[in-house]
């Protein structure tokens, strides 16, 4: 029988035949009410009227051409967009069709930076333990979440890792944050020195983590201090911003709020907020003029590299965006969604943190709170979460992360930035629900 490769081999999933605004619609007419995006995507909701215009539009213009030909007004307009909305000089840009490729393309251009600049040697990049940067095989190697690397392992290039910066279970009791913090980039820094500052390209990590954690922002000066270690060893500092990027914390640019800037950034999900698969690398001036000055060449490039109807969904998507002054509605209403999961979650036995920024919360599953101690990881209570929460017609976006051999199950929610405070609400009571029936169906 010829079928479709689904993520689980076992178990085809219900088909979406209509999305809408807040909601999705199955085969059988069941609605679930949209409260991760996807996987922090969907952050103007479905369907949105001006971007399938724009689309359109540019379907009927130029549906393609092949960046080695052609540019395309459109696409040199996102990119001036990102530009300028950017901190700092992150004045270059270039688009591709996903978080992956973008990761690829950073590792690609930071890599041919030092070959360019007369430092061969450098070939070895920095990420944090607990980190997703992508499943292609250079992304892969990049992050550091064991059970998607397992079988891979022989495949990936050597990456060093550090700590991550993940206070609710390892800045160790008493210790005040400015401390930990300081010990993290201490413990960085001597990384640095073991591998030998000339032989190291960069440190990658996302300035909010979506996937591995569930929403963990950094502890004040955190990211100064990174920025601090990278400029004290010329190495590049490269944020990922798949997840966190575009509004989804409150500011455009997740790093917006740390302070600094860094030498590349990445982007994807929110971008293009699911209406089309579109990337991006923003690069800061010094880098690109050093290869233009250079070999006159970056040596990379995908058929679908600055996708016109791609970048038309993306450009519509970011001046709606403007239009609709969504920046300060998604930091109104996070602050209130934050409150609601407080009121609902704050005292379960079951629920250890609740953490976050703007409309990318998280929520971390224990068995105990006073000890933290996670629920046997065998049991898969995330995925008893997706399943119950589906059945309560919620999409909500539970993982299962790997600390040193612990596993820990969080639940990230990052709804539309349209969601009213009555669809917030809903949110939180099909959670509870979904939540209570989870942790019945596991015991
Ligand atoms: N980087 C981060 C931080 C992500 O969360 C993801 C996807 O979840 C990626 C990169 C990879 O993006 P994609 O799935 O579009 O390839």
């Amino acid at each position: 029988m010829t079928q479709l490769i689904h993520r689980n081999l076992r178990q085809t999933p219900p088909a979406a035949v209509c999305a809408f605004g807040m909601y999705v619609r199955d085969g059988e007419g069941k609605t679930y009410l949209d409260g991760s995006g996807g996987a922090a995507v969907s952050s103007l909701g479905h369907s949105h009227p001006d971007v399938l215009a724009a689309m359109q539009a540019q379907l009927k213009t130029t549906a393609y051409a092949h960046s080695g030909f052609f540019t395309t007004d459109v696409a040199e307009e996102l990119a001036a967009r990102l530009a300028a909305d950017a901190p700092g000089d992150l004045n270059q840009v270039y688009l591709v069709s996903g978080g992956s490729e973008a990761i690829e393309t950073s590792l690609k251009l930071a890599r041919q930076y030092f070959v360019e600049s007369g430092e061969p040697g450098r070939r070895v990049f920095l990420a944090r333990r607990q980190s997703y940067h992508g499943n292609t095989l250079g992304a892969l190697a990049l992050g550091g979440n064991e059970w998607r690397r397992k079988p891979f392992e022989p495949l990936l290039m050597d990456v060093a890792r550090v700590s991550p910066c993940y206070e609710y279970r390892e800045r160790p009791a008493g210790q005040d944050v400015n401390q930990y913090t300081a010990d993290l980039l201490a413990e960085l820094e001597q990384k640095i020195l073991d591998i030998g500052p000339k032989n190291v390209i960069g440190f990658c990590a996302e300035p909010v983590v979506g996937a591995t954690l569930g929403a963990v922002p950094p502890t004040p000066g955190y990211f100064k201090g990174v920025r601090a270690l990278c400029d004290r060893y010329g190495m590049l500092f490269i944020a990922d911003e798949v997840m966190c990027g575009m509004g989804r914390t409150g500011t455009l640019y997740a790093i917006e709020q740390e302070g600094v800037v860094p030498d590349i950034v990445t982007l994807g999900k929110g971008l293009a907020a699911g209406y089309q698969p579109v990337g991006a690398v923003l690069v800061r001036d010094h880098i690109v003029e050093r290869l233009r000055a250079g070999s006159g060449v970056f040596q990379h490039g995908h058929t679908y590299n600055a996708h016109p109807v791609a970048a038309a969904a993306a450009l519509a998507v970011q001046k709606l965006i403007q239009r609709d002054c969504l920046l300060g509605a998604v930091t109104v209403r996070g602050a209130t969604f934050r409150r609601m999961l407080r009121d609902a979650f704050g005292t379960h036995p079951n629920v250890g943190d609740i953490r976050g920024r703007g409309l990318f919360l998280g929520l971390e599953l224990v068995q105990d709170r006073d000890t933290k101690r996670p629920f046997d990881p065998d049991l898969k209570l995330h995925a008893a979460v997706k399943q119950k929460a589906m059945d309560c017609g919620l999409m909500v976006y539970p993982m299962g992360g790997t600390i040193d051999g612990r596993r820990g199950d969080h639940i990230l929610l990052a709804p539309p930035f349209i969601a009213t405070e009555a669809d917030l609400g809903q949110i939180v009571a099909r959670l509870s629900d979904g939540l209570a029936r989870a942790l019945e169906a596991i015991r």
